[in-house]
């Protein structure tokens, strides 16, 4: 649906020109819902600016739908209005002055009659359950409402894609979170095509059916939210999202023929541990694994002393966090960072052993090409 190509893009600053997009490439397929994630700064809205015309990109090619609506080769620039996109900011965007309806009813065509424009409008504020509101003043209406009406009014024009700019970072956490259910099931339904924006690694992981992950202008890494929370191919994915433990390892055995995985030694002792796509023969080498993957052991397990993938520390923090409990292990110079149920968090001071399974365990090498 969304075929997106080579793209560049750079901005005049106060210290020299700004490359704010580096050659970005992605597909969006009809229906999904597709993430741009990344830290502030790394080229996101840049990027969604982009595809609705509101920039000009130096080079690349933007198709929609098998048209292209930017080709920097052959000369096409197809101006926002004529991309037929709805598009909500972090802002909203709402006039203050004008009814629900009104605003709603702001993006359509003049040539619409008035009993055509009355029912497009309603039909789509009782999809979004706006209905009972629709002769109230927009900034009367909840952060929830108001971000219910700026949705209604971008999807009202029956766009055939929908750009989301960070649309819900306006909003409390409590809201938020139910806000993001909602428009998942709202995306859902109208099957449309979806372009999101956001640095909330959360909000990213609950919402898209794919994540491209941005870091400094380039798009690192493309996949399913667990594809990438728990098989990142790069460190960058590993490092932006969700909480990751490094650990400094030297190869022992890189495996190839029979052997696949790799052995590595780490002040936590001897890890088997899988090879990122990233990681190459030569790099100083780092372990990575997620903090849930951390299992702690039972004293009655009895497993020899320098077992594989297993360690022993002591308990040095534990912080409560309602579903589950943060907790730092020390390791003589090393912090493990691991996470439990709080009714089976280990106290303070307990010494304790855990293991990692070899299958959570991924190698990457220790600096990124960018860093
Ligand atoms: P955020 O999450 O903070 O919105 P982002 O990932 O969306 O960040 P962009 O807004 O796309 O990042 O910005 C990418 C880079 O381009 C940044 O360094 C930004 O300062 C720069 N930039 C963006 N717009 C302009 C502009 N109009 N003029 C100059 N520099 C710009």
């Amino acid at each position: 649906m969304i075929t997106v190509k080579d793209l560049q893009k750079s901005f005049a600053g106060a210290r020299g020109e700004v490359r704010a997009i580096r050659g970005v490439c992605f597909e969006v397929g009809k229906g999904e819902l597709f993430t741009l994630l990344g830290p502030s700064g790394c080229g996101k809205t840049t990027t969604l600016r982009c595809i609705a015309g509101l920039e000009q990109p130096l080079a690349g090619e933007i198709v929609i739908d098998d048209h292209p609506v930017f080709s920097a080769a052959g000369g096409i620039f197809i101006p926002p209005e004529r991309r037929n996109i709805g598009m909500v900011f972090q802002s909203y965007a709402i006039w203050p002055h004008m009814t629900v309806f009104q605003n709603v009813a702001y993006p359509l065509a003049r040539d619409l009659s008035r009993a055509e424009i009355g029912e497009r409008v309603s039909r789509i504020l009782d999809r979004l359950s706006l209905g009972q509101l629709s002769d109230r003043l927009a900034p009367n209406l909840s952060g929830g409402q108001q971000q219910r009406v700026a949705l209604a009014r971008a999807l009202v024009a029956q766009p055939q894609v929908l750009l989301l700019d960070e649309p819900l970072s306006n909003l409390d956490a409590k809201l938020r979170e139910q806000m993001r259910f909602e428009l998942k099931a709202l995306q859902e339904s109208f099957g449309i095509t979806t372009v999101y924006v956001t640095h909330d690694q959360e909000e990213a992981l609950a919402l898209s059916d794919r994540i491209g992950l941005m870091h400094e202008g380039a798009l690192i890494e493309i996949g399913s939210p667990a594809e990438l929370y728990l098989r990142p191919a790069h460190r960058v994915t590993a490092d932006f999202l969700g909480t990751a433990n490094f650990i400094p390892a030297e190869v022992q055995r890189d495996g190839s023929g029979p052997w696949y995985g790799m052995l590595l030694a780490t002040p936590l002792g001897s890890f088997g541990a899988q090879r990122s796509v990233e990681w190459q023969q030569g790099m100083t080498a780092q372990l990575f694994f997620r903090p849930e993957s951390v299992e702690f052991l039972d004293e009655a397990v009895a497993t020899a002393d320098n077992a594989r993938n297993h360690c022993t520390g002591f308990i040095e923090r534990v912080t409560f966090l309602g579903s589950s409990a943060d907790v730092i292990i020390r390791c003589s110079d090393l912090k493990v960072r691991a996470r439990t149920h709080p009714a089976r968090a280990p106290a303070v001071g307990q010494a304790v052993r855990f293991r990692v399974a070899q299958s959570s365990c991924i190698v990457f090498p220790s600096r990124t090409m960018n860093s």
